[in-house]
């Protein structure tokens, strides 16, 4: 038992972009627990729950040693009744019954093997449960229409579910990087997302495009993608183009957290590297099943058919010179990258957190457009993050700390 004394009590602000969040997570037993009911509540349309989850999560994931006890938690903000139930259940059972069963439940399992398909959301994910769909072999045989996202999703879901390397990310860098510098000497390549935090692996790859000179950038996308087309870099595009001038609701107002850059989400062809490309002598490139099935092993029971099924498809797809890739591509006039910069850069609760102080704050207006001071009436130009920060009255915090 810890006495009062022994107790270590934090002291954390309550808005996550005041925060330094690094990598390094002291307290990923809970975090993960709430992080998972926060993706249960997202995959189910529950924002308000989903949020609540993601803010409690971000709260233990900034605090700087492990929680042992109940009671270091006393005074923290972003910590609700339910938040709390889950924690103490981790602390004292090791896990939460919570969660355990939420993992077992079939719906979850489905909306998370659906969601896991490109181009597939929580609503057609629903949809689909509803229609007695709860994985990829029933919708294959299911006779669905998916539209041309879907389709590829479908197609190279495995390459897709696979965590991208930075490595892969850099490799995918200099192809971009090529590409604008052939279409538009001068051009700029920015790495943002989670690469940018200094994440070591991702579900995709951000860049952010831009020309020094203001102007320069429009109609870049269209040019950069038939280049890419062209040399067989893309399995899927689409292309968005830039809709915030002719918006009539201001910049500062989007609609939603989306903004309207020329923007084109994309799946990258990527040929593997040197050591990665078949080490091995050809004939055992021309995988058999024997490779798989060693002679000492006994096939008696399904799962063990499964396991060794599932050994040699990967075996298989390691054989493949290549692998597809999610990769978003933005492109963004000079006069908005510092807030297109921080608005891509993440985390999604970051940004979240930087709009809710900016707004309920200051009384301003950010989006990855712009800053808009509804005092002064007036916008606020930047050409740096920093700026921006100084504007919101915020510590500058690095992207590295951003990891919220
Ligand atoms: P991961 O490693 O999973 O890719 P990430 O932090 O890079 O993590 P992304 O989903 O790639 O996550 O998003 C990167 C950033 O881009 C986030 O800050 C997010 O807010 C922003 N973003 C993503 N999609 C959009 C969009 N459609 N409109 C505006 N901003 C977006
Ligand atoms: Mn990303
Ligand atoms: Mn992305």
């Amino acid at each position: 038992q810890i006495s009062e004394a022994e107790v270590a009590l934090f002291s954390v602000s309550s808005y996550a972009c005041q925060r330094r969040t690094t990598l390094d997570n002291h307290n990923s037993n809970l975090t993960d627990a709430l992080s998972l009911l926060a993706e249960n509540a997202e995959l189910n349309n529950e924002d308000g729950r989903g949020v609540a989850f993601r803010r409690a999560a971000a709260l233990m994931k900034a605090l700087p040693t492990q929680v042992i006890s109940m009671s270091q938690l006393r005074g923290l903000p972003c910590l609700g009744e339910h938040s709390l139930r889950v924690i103490k259940d981790v602390l004292e059972n090791g896990v939460s019954s919570e969660v355990e069963s939420t993992k077992q439940s079939k719906r979850y399992k489905a909306l998370k093997i659906l969601t896991g398909i490109f181009g597939v959301g929580a609503k057609t994910a629903d949809r689909w449960i509803r229609e007695g769909i709860y994985n990829l072999e029933q919708l294959r045989h299911s006779g669905q229409t998916l539209n041309r996202a879907q389709k590829s999703g479908l197609e190279h879901y495995d390459d897709l579910n696979e965590p991208v390397t930075k490595a892969e990310a850099d490799a995918i860098g200099e192809i971009v990087q090529k590409a604008v510098d052939s279409v538009l000497t001068g051009s700029q390549v920015a790495l943002t997302g989670g690469f940018r935090r200094g994440k070591l692996t991702g579900h995709d790859v951000d860049f952010l495009i831009t020309h020094p000179e203001e102007g320069k950038e429009v109609g870049l996308m269209p040019k950069v993608v038939a280049w890419l087309e062209s040399r067989g870099f893309l399995l899927y595009q689409k292309t968005t183009r830039n809709s915030y001038l002719e918006s009539k609701d201001g910049p500062a107002r989007p609609a939603s957290n989306m903004d309207r850059f020329e923007r084109c989400f994309s799946i990258f062809k990527l040929t593997k590297g040197k050591e990665q490309e078949s080490t091995q002598p050809e004939e055992q490139n021309d995988l058999k099943t024997k490779d798989v099935l060693r002679p000492h092993m006994q096939v008696d029971t399904d799962q063990q058919l499964c396991e060794l099924s599932k050994n040699y498809q990967m075996e298989a797809a390691s054989h493949k010179i290549w692998r597809a890739v999610r990769v978003d591509l933005v492109v963004s006039p000079i006069s908005q990258f510092a807030f297109a910069v921080l608005g891509w850069t993440g985390s999604k609760l970051f940004e979240r957190e930087l709009r809710r102080w900016a707004g309920h704050e200051k009384n301003m207006s950010l989006s990855s457009h712009a800053l808009f001071d509804n005092t002064q009436n007036k916008y606020l130009r930047a050409t740096s993050e920093e700026e921006i920060f100084a504007y919101l009255g915020l510590e500058y915090i690095p992207p590295s700390e951003r990891n919220a």
